[in-house]
């Protein structure tokens, strides 16, 4: 296939994130995101699209890769640079100093935390949040302008999330927003502002989650049909509460269940793995202002309630940050680059180097791949063999008739 105009291209060469950027930007209305084999995907209307005439939509597509580098160079003038963390300003761990929302978030509730901050001080107008707004369990992305609204999209949601019908939302209010996606996300918005000056003034910060793997919606339907919950009997869903790393939390009309995070999140291992996943690099969110995660090491895994890591790269966040602690809203420590990278080390290090692998890997048989604007690790024997297991993994993922091979995993794999 010959590079295209569209995300056609994106769409034949398998490189779509399910980031959902591309919908709103199409003049004629000629994509709609829809879920497909437990991901996001765009239908193109070709009847419709102007192709060569317009090409809008490739240009925000994060999923075909993009100038990573010259990007965060460009927006970032800061001195701190780290092979894994990129350019940044500083670098801290806390939370939120509301217990309620400290122990009911993902980690510490920074992200939550932070935003009702900048909405109460009239900084932001709103924020873009992935809550559940359609049923208990599907997340869907909104404009937050309350506490409540903001605190309604708390905790991580680790199931395919497109932030469509959100641009143009943003784009033609007046006010000034904060869009919290996945790394991906952020890639898509970022492209976007290059292009779209309007949406650009709007924005005025982008919040990235730490991301090493999305999981599919297959992942959800093998935990309801694992713990035996009816979809439609869901009454409250959330993948990680009840402190940190916290539980996953189903309560139905029949039953509630609480499965520590520990004993679920690891056993899935990467049969439900996005494929392109597999090629993503961007682990913190290079181009975000400021990237959220956990804490993995410690003495901050020690703690039970809720505790977030986080990366500033632009030092007009730090200063509100910094405020936002002043005002007792949030505690704050700084944080060296080497602890905050060992915290992630597992799916940190070799994240380069695998997503070289399978890149290499895709090349070989002639497919077209991601392209970043830097050369990437060079990829050890382990890693091509690491990419092989996860594609077997994959396969079986796809097929539930073969599920019982990763229940049977799952099971030996719970901590007693
Ligand atoms: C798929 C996925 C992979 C992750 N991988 C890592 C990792 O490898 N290492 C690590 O340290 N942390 C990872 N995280 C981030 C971590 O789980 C927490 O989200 C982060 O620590 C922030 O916690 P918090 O308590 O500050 O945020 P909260 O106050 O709980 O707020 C979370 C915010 O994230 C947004 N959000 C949640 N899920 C999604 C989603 N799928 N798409 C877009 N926005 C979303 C919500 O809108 C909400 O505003 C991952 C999160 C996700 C969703
Ligand atoms: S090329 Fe333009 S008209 Fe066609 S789908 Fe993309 S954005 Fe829409
Ligand atoms: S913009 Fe996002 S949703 Fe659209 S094709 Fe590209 S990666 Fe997929
Ligand atoms: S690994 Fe990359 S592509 Fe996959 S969900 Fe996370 S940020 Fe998006």
């Amino acid at each position: 296939m010959k590079k295209q105009s569209n995300i056609a291209y994106t769409l034949h060469y398998n490189l779509c994130t399910g980031c959902g950027v591309c919908e709103d930007v199409c003049p004629t209305k000629s994509i709609e995101i829809k879920r497909i084999n437990g991901e996001n995907r765009p239908i193109l209307n070709n009847q419709t699209c102007l192709s060569l005439k317009c090409g809008k939509c490739l240009k925000v597509c994060p999923g075909i890769g993009l100038n990573l580098l010259t990007i965060s160079k460009n927006q970032f003038n800061v001195l701190n640079e780290d092979k894994y963390i990129g350019h940044y300003h500083s670098l801290y761990t806390g939370y939120s100093l509301d217990e309620k929302i400290r122990f009911h978030s993902a980690s510490g509730g920074m992200v939550s935390q932070f935003l009702i901050y900048l909405l109460e001080k009239g900084i932001i107008d709103g924020a873009v949040v992935t809550g559940y707004l359609e049923d208990h369990i599907t997340p869907s992305s909104y404009i937050a302008r309350t506490k409540e609204e903001i605190l309604n999209a708390k905790s991580s949601k680790y199931c395919p999330v497109a932030l469509n019908k959100i641009g143009n939302e943003i784009k033609n209010s007046e006010g000034k927003y904060i869009i919290v996606g996945l790394p991906c996300h952020i890639q898509g918005f970022r492209k976007r502002a290059e292009i779209d000056k309007k949406f650009r003034e709007n924005v005025i910060g982008y919040f990235s989650i730490y991301c090493s793997s999305n999981r599919t919606y297959h992942a959800q339907d093998f935990l309801l049909k694992k713990y035996d919950i009816q979809k439609q009997d869901i009454s409250y869903f959330s993948y990680r509460d009840n402190g940190c790393l916290g539980n996953l939390v189903v309560k139905s009309n029949s039953k509630e269940i609480s499965v520590p995070y520990i004993n679920y999140y690891g056993n899935l291992r990467s049969f439900f793995k996005p494929r392109r996943c597999l090629t993503c690099i961007d682990h913190y969110g290079a181009l975000a202002d400021v990237c959220f995660g956990d804490i993995h090491v410690p003495p901050f895994s020690e703690d039970k309630i809720g505790i977030s890591s986080w990366i500033v790269r632009n030092p007009f966040f730090d200063e509100l940050l910094k405020r936002a602690a002043k005002e007792k809203y949030i505690t704050m420590h700084t944080l060296d680059a080497k602890t905050l990278n060992e915290s992630q080390k597992t799916m940190l290090y070799p994240k380069q180097r695998r997503a070289q692998a399978m890149i290499k890997m895709d090349r070989l048989i002639g497919k077209e791949t991601v392209k970043y604007d830097f050369e990437l690790e060079k990829p050890q024997l382990k890693d091509y063999i690491a990419e092989m297991l996860c594609q077997i993994q994959r396969y079986i993922g796809k097929h539930p008739s073969l599920w019982w091979i990763i229940d049977y995993l799952y099971d030996k794999g719970i901590k007693k």
